[in-house]
């Protein structure tokens, strides 16, 4: 029986698809998209529609941004000699808002999962490794999360990289097991950060 019209049941399946968004919520979400205003409906198509369209990967370090490099990268003022290797730019972002990390970053874009089958070259390592061979890099610092894939992913990058010569550390385990990077609060962060183990 279908009580929804096939626009609305569109609309809902659509949503439903987001990570996080149950049927619940879609059908909520739905039905208050289609009692806005006009108005407010074209300016969330078109913010959708921009990003899609104009965000991109920094050239250096992969992270989301809306030109060639992301600010990150294009600051005089950060330590280019210290990389932090990090899952997603929602990580890169709560280690950005310690505001105690002056070093430069590498997003992966996921992570290694054998399990799911995303293996070393689904994720933007490829990319680090180039960055090594090519920039002044002293210190890797990798700050995966502490699941078993984030565990997997720094294993294999501290085995990549440490025949390089260059110093590979792993944030400390004050973070909680499973946790993601962007729930932590940060003076946990930090904490991890300074009580970072070499490898
Ligand atoms: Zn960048």
């Amino acid at each position: 029986m279908d009580y929804y019209s096939d626009h609305i049941k569109t609309l809902i399946d659509e949503l439903g698809r987001l990570p996080g968004v149950g049927y619940k919520s879609a059908s909520r979400l739905a039905f208050h998209i289609v009692n806005m205003p006009q108005e407010g409906v074209d300016r969330l198509v078109d913010s959708i529609r921009n990003a899609k369209a104009n965000v991109r990967y920094c050239k250096k370090c992969c992270t989301l941004t809306d030109d060639e490099y992301c600010p990150i990268c294009k600051s005089p003022g950060r330590d280019a000699s210290t990389v932090m290797v990090v899952e997603n730019s929602r990580d890169l972002a709560a280690y950005e808002k310690t505001g105690e990390y002056h070093g430069l970053y590498h997003v992966l874009h996921g992570a290694i999962s054998p399990a799911l089958g995303i293996g070393p070259a689904d994720i933007r390592l490829k990319e680090l490794m180039q960055r090594l061979e090519t920039e002044q890099i002293s210190e890797v610092i990798i700050a995966t999360n502490s699941s078993l894939e984030g565990e997997t992913t720094a294993m294999y990058i501290s085995k990549l990289i440490k025949p390089a010569g260059i110093k590979v550390s792993r944030i400390a385990s004050g973070v909680p097991v499973g946790g993601d990077l962007e729930y932590i609060d940060e003076i946990t962060l930090l904490r991890a950060l300074e009580g970072r183990v070499e490898l």
